[in-house]
This record gives C-alpha cells, structure tokens and sequence, in this order.
C-alpha cells in the first residue's frame, strides 16, 4: 500500500543570489530547523508521486529539507478504485463541483477509512513517537488519528479548496473533519478556504511555491526550447538536439515525444496560446476551446492544451474521459479550425523529462491561460509568471493571490465569460509591448512571494510553533 518516494538532498545554497535581502532569513530558517528537528523523521505522505501540484512541491521541498540535514521522507498511498473514485469525489465536493455525481454517504465512508486503515498498518511499522507526519489532502486525512496514537506529531494540509463555500463543500467537510480535528496543526493555502469551525489556534496559512532550479522551472536556452518542442512534434521552430539538466546535474536528452491532436505543427512565427493542466474539468478545457474558437479574433494564434498523458496520474479517475470530450470537441470542429487547435498529452513516464517538457512549452508560449473554474492555488500559473510570460487567469482562488490584475497579468472576474477571455488573448496578441512588461512584472511578483524558500521558512515556523504549543499542553 505504500511507495517510497526517493530525495537526493540539495542545499538550497543555490537560492542566495535570487532571493537577496530575504536570504537572512532564509539561513534563520535553517538554523532553527537543524536545532530543533534533530532526531525527528518528518513523513509527508500524500497519493500520488507524480502530475499535479502537490507532487510538484514535495520534489523539490523535500529535497531542499534534506539538503539543510532535516530527515524529510517521502510515502505514498496505495488504493484501490473505488478508494480513489471516493477521494476524487470528495476533491470535486471540497471545489464546490458534484463531480461524478455520487454521494458522501456510509458506503463512501467504508470504503475511504478501510483503504486508509490498510495504509496506517504499514505505516506504524515506520512512524515513531516524536516524529511529525504531515498529511496532505483529502485522500490522507484519514491517517490522522492512527499517527496521533503512535505518539507521532501531526499535520494535515489541505491544498484545495473554495471561495465561497456551498452545501456540497459543507458536504465534503463534514466527511472529512472527524478525521482531521484532533490534528495537532491545519495548514490551508489561503485564508479564504479555512474551514468553519476548526479550532483558529491550529490554523495556519501558508501559500505553495515554485522551485526556480527544478527542470519544470531551469532556465533554458531559447534554441533549446524549440528544440524540445520541435522534438515533441508540436512545432517546426528546428534547433539543437533537445536537451536539458536533471536535478543530480547531469545532463539528458528528451527521448519521449508526446501524444498529438494536431493537423499541422505550429510554425515558428505563429502566435501561441497555452493552458497546462490536469485534464480535469474543473480546469475548463472545454470553456478555454470555446473562448478561442468562437471569439478570438487573430486568426494567426494557435491554441494548445497540455495536460499529462491519462496513463500517467494513478489518484486521478476522470482524466481518460475529460481528454476524451475535449478531442471529440476538438473533432467536431469545421477543418480550418480545426488545425489552429493542437492537444498534448505528455508521456509521465519520466517525471523530469516530463517537467522540461512544460518548460520549452511554457516558454514557447506567447500568451498563457488558466481557465479553472476552481484551483487551490494554481502552480502553473507561478511556473508561467516565472518565465515572464504574461498569464490571463480565473480570478478565484490562489491564482488572485498571484497576479495582480493589469500588472502582472490579467484576470478574469467571472471564469464563464468566454468573451472577456478572448478580448484578453486579442489584446495581449496584439500588444507585445504590453505583454512583455506584463511578464517582467509577474516574474518578480514570484520572486518575491512564490519561491520554495519563502515556503521553507514558513514550514519551519509552523513545525516549530506547533512543537511549542504541544510542550504547552503538557503533551508528551
Ligand atoms: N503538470 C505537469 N505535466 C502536465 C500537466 C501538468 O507536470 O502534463 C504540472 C504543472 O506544471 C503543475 C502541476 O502539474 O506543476 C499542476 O499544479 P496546479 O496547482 O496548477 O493544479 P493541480 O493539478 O494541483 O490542480
């Protein structure tokens, strides 16, 4: 029922020169976390090793963790499908969305705590007293009260949730709160989707981060871009062979190419639009296709929607049949539209060779969209603002906490207004001026908020914090 997920430490040393003032700190941070976590293992366990955002951070904050000598470890659950269809289903209800259709009932309630039961028997032969666990999500909440028992510190983190929270996110709370109350801390990504009800002095706020050094985020040079694209099969741009640098600092070739809807490649001087997502329908494909189809008027521009191949997301039930109704709306265009649409799905057979792929993409881009009707956070949306790229976006959840509308990119008041979003591509095409200050201005903005040490820091404070408040209760 468990993974494994293996961490080579890196220091985060490398973060110095981009950070600057906050670099102090940065080095406050380590001190305190050297001094007081040792001895302590610290086990974040989520469900997935790979696509989406919460395995996206864990990479690279684990790995920083371990670089400053903390003893981060990594597990993920197992489940079997009815597991997962139960916390999708909960994922969907948290974001206010019926999802599949299905109830939160007794049934559900079974099936959820006896596959969470299977986990904490394997995880009791790992865990010890004086540990910290930190559990992220609905689908670990679960494990609060059998790591608690272990005599184990503990943490939940909830990385979704919802402006303005409606019966069916009440609904998918009280599924979940007899699990999670006795946490020793709750962590939520926005003040906005704290839950009512939960005791205000476990409460903490911590926005996610981007890591600027992974592949996701390196730099890369911009022949290096085509090249990858080029090899993917998306465009003609040419260049060198497509090659990048993986985390142990080696460098690889993209070998993978991906899975293609496309009539023909995007030409080099073509206008690219691009949303990166899971192919969930929360992120909206089928409203960003509509937005272009029906009302952008450049008809230069080129849409294309990237999300992982549906072999590749183990917690993700939906995924095969969300691509499969975008490709069908894609199908049922007239021709000459039709080859302006381009849909890749990217092999995630490699997690590495998978995040430069949305690198050279994100980069590629001229403009990018995030059309979710719901996103906790919106890592995406920091992985473009940090390669300059000038973003148009929901304005709903994290992604408001992002950008700052009209500075750093642009934002959307109501995510169903297809109009507003194609007169934002329109403008954005047409102005590069505009949309080149809009990129500089948002690579800043991450610079200053959205950067994984900001979140290290934070994470100490709140590990420390939560350590002093149980010595404060007399806890063992
Ligand atoms: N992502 C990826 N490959 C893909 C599609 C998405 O690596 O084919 C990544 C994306 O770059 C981002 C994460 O998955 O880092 C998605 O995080 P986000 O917070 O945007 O949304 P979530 O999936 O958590 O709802």
């Amino acid at each position: 029922m468990l993974t494994h997920v293996p961490i080579s430490p890196v220091s985060p040393e490398r973060y110095r020169d981009i950070v600057g003032d906050r670099w102090a700190d940065v080095e406050g941070g380590i001190v305190t976390a050297q001094e007081r976590l040792a001895g302590r293992a610290i086990w974040h366990v989520n469900s997935t090793a790979r696509g989406g955002g919460v395995a996206e951070m864990l990479h690279s904050l684990l790995a920083y963790a371990r670089g400053v000598g903390a003893d981060a470890r990594w597990v993920v659950i197992g489940g079997n499908a009815d597991f997962f269809r139960v916390t999708k289903r909960l994922h969907n209800y948290l974001h206010g969305s019926s999802g599949d259709g299905g109830g939160l009932g007794e049934a559900e309630r079974e099936v959820y705590e006896q596959n969470l039961a299977r986990c904490a028997s394997e995880l009791r032969e790992l865990v010890r007293a004086g540990d910290i666990v930190y559990l992220h999500d609905p689908q670990t909440a679960g494990l609060v009260r059998s790591m608690l028992e272990l005599g184990a510190r503990v943490i939940w983190r909830c990385h979704i949730g919802l402006d303005d929270p409606n019966t069916l996110t009440r609904t998918g709370w009280n599924f979940l709160k007899p699990h999670i109350e006795p946490a020793d801390a709750y962590v939520f990504s926005r003040r906005a989707f704290v839950w009512e009800g939960l005791d205000h002095d476990k409460l903490w706020v911590v926005p996610p981060s981007i890591d600027a050094f992974s592949p996701k985020n390196e730099k890369l040079d911009p022949r290096l871009v085509c090249a990858i694209v080029e090899h993917l099969g998306i465009s003609l741009d040419g260049g060198r062979v497509p090659t990048y640098t993986r985390e142990d600092g080696s460098v690889a070739r993209v070998d993978r190419r991906a899975d293609l809807d496309q009539e023909v490649p995007v030409g080099a001087e073509d206008p690219l639009v691009v949303q990166v997502s899971r192919w969930d329908r929360l992120k909206d494909h089928a409203g960003v296709l509509t937005a272009f189809t029906e009302h952008v008027t450049d008809d230069r521009a080129r849409l294309l929607l990237v999300g992982p191949s549906v072999e590749g997301v183990a917690d993700d039930p939906e995924g095969a049949e969300v691509l499969q109704e975008v490709r069908a709306q894609r199908s049922a265009l007239p021709d000459e539209m039709r080859a302006r649409i381009h849909l890749a799905a990217l092999p995630m057979d490699d997690p590495q060779e998978n995040a430069v792929m949305v690198n050279a993409i994100q980069r590629r881009a001229d403009v990018i969209v995030q059309k979710s009707l719901a996103e906790g956070f919106g890592l995406t949306v920091a992985e473009a603002m940090w390669k300059g790229r000038p973003v148009i976006a929901s304005r709903i959840g994290g992604i408001q906490d992002q950008i700052v509308d009209g500075e750093s990119g642009i934002l959307i008041d109501d995510p169903h207004d297809l109009v507003s979003v194609a007169d934002a591509i329109d403008g954005l095409l047409a102005d590069s001026a505009r949309a080149q200050r809009m990129g500089a201005a948002a690579q800043e903005r991450v610079r200053e908020m959205f950067l994984a040490p900001r979140q290290l820091v934070q994470y100490v404070a709140l590990i420390v914090g939560m350590l002093d408040a149980r010595d404060d209760r007399g806890a063992v």
